[in-house]
């Protein structure tokens, strides 16, 4: 696949060879394993002197054909699909640490990822320093002799506050970080870490990736070297992803263009019409003048994301009535639908954090969270406007 083509063609033309049969679209390679033609070519598949596929554990034509083209997207050296997001996350940190090393990550990471920050990688002695998203000028007081993995997500899930990408890889390279990104909420068609200096980008594909609510993946690309110990990591601990649903995505990122395209001009209306809302105290949307990072967003983001934040008047009561009002938008934990999703993170998903913890990671009582789908924009913009008159 050559380097020149561009993003919407190569999701397109970068296949996997065609079989003696000439099918036009990939098929479904649904199997386990891999045949030899005799004992020399098994022995040198395995002894790696030829790279073929040997077990769908290590790598299958399908997952393949799903890790190059986000490799490519990104602009990455070579990369790995996982069954999740999560696995991606986890099996990236497990191949790369070892017991006694350190992370610094922003405070707004996902909710598993914070569990694993706090609850699991301090079983193996490995510790987490966060700094908040306000506040990046801690962030180098925080390294220490022993600090590996310098980790961010942005924009952050569910404030959407942006982090200084280019700021932040200029600090990893200075102290010799792995510099991680979970670039989940852009996609690599709005942002392409690695240019800013990312050493590893990781997604779930679960998102705007499959951007249809059907299947968990996740896929973490970068220099070959860190891929090596975390392909090697993943061929021995099996968090592989499913050749079907890397056939799923694959067919999904054939699209991811037009779809994210059309999700951001949603979600620029939607946050413009809410700025004029009396009953809405503050909008926080990337591409908005208003936005605090705005200036950052322009310069590292191709478009704003589908996701848009907003304050609404009466605190946690008027959020729970808000969810309750809407008719038409999914109440569900997933984002990156077609089908737009509106969350209340005070009373559902973080409702058990104490107020104090909830505004570390800026989530304000009345904050509401729209994942921005792909339905008309005159529906959505309907359905919001008249849960908001509803007291
Ligand atoms: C959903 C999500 C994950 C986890 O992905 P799964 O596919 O659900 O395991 C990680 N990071 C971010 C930012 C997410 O939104």
């Amino acid at each position: 696949m050559s380097q020149s083509k561009k993003f919407e063609t190569q999701a397109i033309r970068n296949q996997t060879e065609r079989t003696q049969f000439l099918e036009h679209s990939t098929p479904l390679y649904l199997t386990s394993s891999f045949v030899f033609e005799d004992a020399e070519e098994m022995r040198s598949s395995f002894a790696e002197e030829k790279e073929r596929n040997l077990y769908s554990r290590f790598t299958n034509p399908n997952t393949s054909e799903f890790v190059d083209k986000i490799v490519e997207m990104e602009g990455a050296e070579a990369g790995y699909a996982f069954a999740t997001g999560m696995s991606a996350i986890f099996s990236s940190f497990a191949a790369l640490l070892n017991s006694g090393d350190h992370i610094v990550s922003c405070r707004s990471v996902f909710g598993s990822t914070h569990s694993m920050f706090t609850k699991y990688l301090p079983k193996w002695n490995i510790d987490t320093s966060y700094f908040k998203v306000d506040d990046v000028d801690v962030l180098e007081s925080l390294i220490k002799e022993n600090t590996k993995i310098l980790y961010i997500e942005t924009p952050t899930n569910p404030a959407v506050d942006i982090l200084d990408l280019e700021l932040i890889g200029e600090i990893a390279k200075k102290h010799n970080l792995i510099f991680i990104v979970d670039n989940c909420f852009a996609t690599p068609y709005i942002q392409q870490p690695i240019k800013f200096g990312a050493d590893l980008v990781i997604h779930s594909a679960t998102k705007l990736i499959d951007g249809q609510g059907r299947v968990l993946g996740g896929v973490s690309v970068g220099k070959a070297d860190l891929i090596r110990e975390i392909y090697l990591f993943a061929r021995n601990t099996g968090p592989a992803m499913s050749p079907f649903n890397a056939w799923v995505l694959s067919k999904s990122l054939e699209t991811l263009s037009i779809r994210v395209e059309k999700h951001c001009e949603n979600a620029l209306k939607l946050a413009q019409f809410l700025e004029e809302n009396k009953n809405v105290e503050l909008v926080k949307y990337p591409f908005l003048k208003s936005h605090p990072q705005y200036e950052v967003a322009k310069k590292q983001m191709k478009l704003g994301g589908n996701i848009v934040a907003f304050e609404i008047k009466g605190g946690i009561e008027a959020g729970r009535k808000f969810l309750d009002s809407i008719k038409m938008c999914s109440l569900s934990a997933n984002l990156g639908d077609t089908r737009t999703i509106v969350t209340h993170p005070s009373s559902t998903t973080h409702g058990r954090l104490s107020v104090e913890d909830r505004l570390e990671v800026g989530i304000t009582d009345g904050l509401v969270r729209v994942s921005v789908g792909l339905e008309n924009i005159e529906d959505i913009i309907a359905d919001i406007a008249q849960a908001l008159t509803l007291k």
